[in-house]
């Protein structure tokens, strides 16, 4: 091993520990620690995070990185040097002093979107917001190429090459066959019985029923834990420490039960990557999207399948008899997939969601061209959700209020939903020509499909790009015509 490269990866090691110290306090923060813990601790984030970014831009590591980047290398390390390499520049382009007012201004809109949206007040959010905005946009216009969007800029931090030149005809093509076929499924699916799936439910039953289900899906209890949260989420201190968390409601069962089934298609990915990119800038999944991906594809593809519920659909009604017992298996698929308007992103159905991340796309889209004002996105959002779901928030917290990710300045991550579903529907046709896939989840030989993901997304980590994975596992470039293809498949299946 060069001398060079040993240096490197003293520095790397450095990073990684303080990336994996921040990792575990902001989980911390979301889960165990007291009340009074945050405004205290969050002062320690905040100096392990200049920390960091010192690290990462000091002088020798910057050299160190520009003599690599032109040496021939083995393709792991040379994917490790562009990373890094990345990440530097992102940070050096912008100038320090804007980037400490961006993270405390990251941490403070947090905090009145909370209360914004508890009391249901926009207005109060407006100014912050407006300020977020036009911050996103600078720092984004300074890492923009020639010619480059500052948009665009962004986009691409989620989902490498992927562009609203990319983006337009995806998002064109979904709305021209969803929305017809929504309104097509609408009337048929009015007489579906769904008002078991809002009885009152034993919290207790509930948390066995998804502790069982953690071992139905192969979570693996030395690398993982599951604990809970406000919202349900997974992060990875590295490939063995996946931490998952969950929200229980008495009277929305399933809302648990589809909660750990996405988090876990997220923390086998993340426990699938192959030792040798442990704690390093490749350790983690590849993208937003391909993350997406996987948790949408074991959610939606997987667990909401009737074969998934064949060998384990008892075990829900022995756990939770109350409102199960009497629920026949065939009733309880038509209910979980139930297409109906819904105001609130995350508990949408696969139809109506890919409408709402249509919405903020073109909102998103809109706010950077400079054709809508932030005063004016209450009002811009209630009417493309008139539009496209035949609803109207009542108000902001229904509305645009309902999404952290703009107030942590996350324009641009909502897209990486919509291609995650996208990418999760081209792998999930492959796969069926391979495998019976029905048949293996009938016999409840779902680790054989795992193990497919294993090898040919999972052990790769950070190592291949989404575009590169998808074009191995099918054989083709992304091509979101398996996504329509899935949606009218299944529905009118289902329901017409
Ligand atoms: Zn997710």
């Amino acid at each position: 091993m060069g001398k060079k490269w040993k240096k490197l990866m003293k520095n790397m090691d450095r990073q990684m520990a303080l990336k994996t110290a921040l990792t575990m306090l902001e989980y911390d923060m979301e889960t165990e620690a007291p009340e009074e813990a945050h405004e205290y601790t969050s002062q320690m984030v905040g100096i392990l995070n200049s920390m960091l970014q010192e690290e990462i831009l000091r002088k020798d590591n910057g050299r160190l990185l520009d003599q690599l980047e032109k040496k021939e290398l083995p393709e792991e390390r040379r994917k490790m040097v562009h990373e890094m390499q990345k990440e530097r520049r992102r940070m050096a382009a912008i100038p320090a002093k804007e980037y400490r007012e961006f993270s405390a201004l990251q941490a403070k809109a947090s905090t009145i979107w909370a209360r914004a949206r508890e009391n249901n007040d926009f207005s109060s959010f407006e100014p912050v917001l407006d300020r977020m905005l036009e911050m996103t946009k600078k720092m984004a216009g300074y890492r923009a190429e020639k010619g480059q969007k500052p948009y665009d800029v962004l986009l691409n931090d989620y989902e490498e090459s992927f562009t609203m030149e990319s983006l337009d005809p995806f998002f064109a093509m979904l709305k021209k066959e969803i929305v017809p076929l929504w309104k097509k499924l609408e009337p048929a699916v009015k007489s579906v019985d769904d008002s078991f799936l809002y009885a009152k439910c034993d919290i207790q039953g509930q948390k066995r029923f998804c502790d069982y289900l953690l071992d139905v899906l192969g979570f693996d209890r030395r690398r993982g834990v599951a604990g809970e949260s406000a919202h349900p989420f997974t992060t990875s201190l590295h490939n063995h420490d996946v931490r998952i968390t969950n929200h229980y409601y008495e009277d929305l069962p399933v809302s648990g039960i589809f909660s750990v089934i996405h988090e876990t298609g997220h923390a086998l990915y993340e426990m699938g990557i192959r030792d040798e990119l442990t704690q390093t800038p490749l350790g983690g999944g590849t993208s937003c999207g391909m993350h997406e991906c996987q948790s949408r594809f074991y959610e939606n593809m997987i667990g909401r399948s009737e074969a998934f519920w064949i060998p384990i659909y008892g075990k829900l009604q022995e756990m939770c008899p109350e409102p199960f017992a009497e629920v026949e298996r065939k009733e309880f698929i038509r209910a979980i997939n139930k297409p109906k308007p819904e105001l609130i992103r995350v508990e949408s159905d696969e139809i109506s969601y890919f409408l709402h991340i249509l919405v903020r796309y073109e909102l998103e889209k809109a706010l950077f061209a400079g054709d809508l004002k932030v005063k004016d996105l209450p009002e811009a959002w209630n009417d493309r959700m008139e539009e496209y779901l035949g609803i109207r928030p009542k108000n902001d917290r229904e509305g645009v209020l309902q999404d952290i990710h703009w107030a942590q300045g996350s324009f641009g991550y909502f897209p990486s939903y919509a291609l995650g579903n996208a990418f999760a529907a081209q792998i999930y046709y492959t796969l069926r020509a391979r495998y019976d896939v029905d048949g293996l989840l009938r016999e409840g030989q779902l680790g054989v499909i795992t193990e497919f993901l294993r090898e040919n997304i999972h052990q790769y980590g950070g190592l291949k790009s989404s575009r590169e994975i998808l074009k191995d596992i099918t054989g083709e470039d992304f091509d979101p015509s398996y996504y329509v293809r899935y949606l009218k498949e299944k529905f009118t299946g289902l329901y017409l």
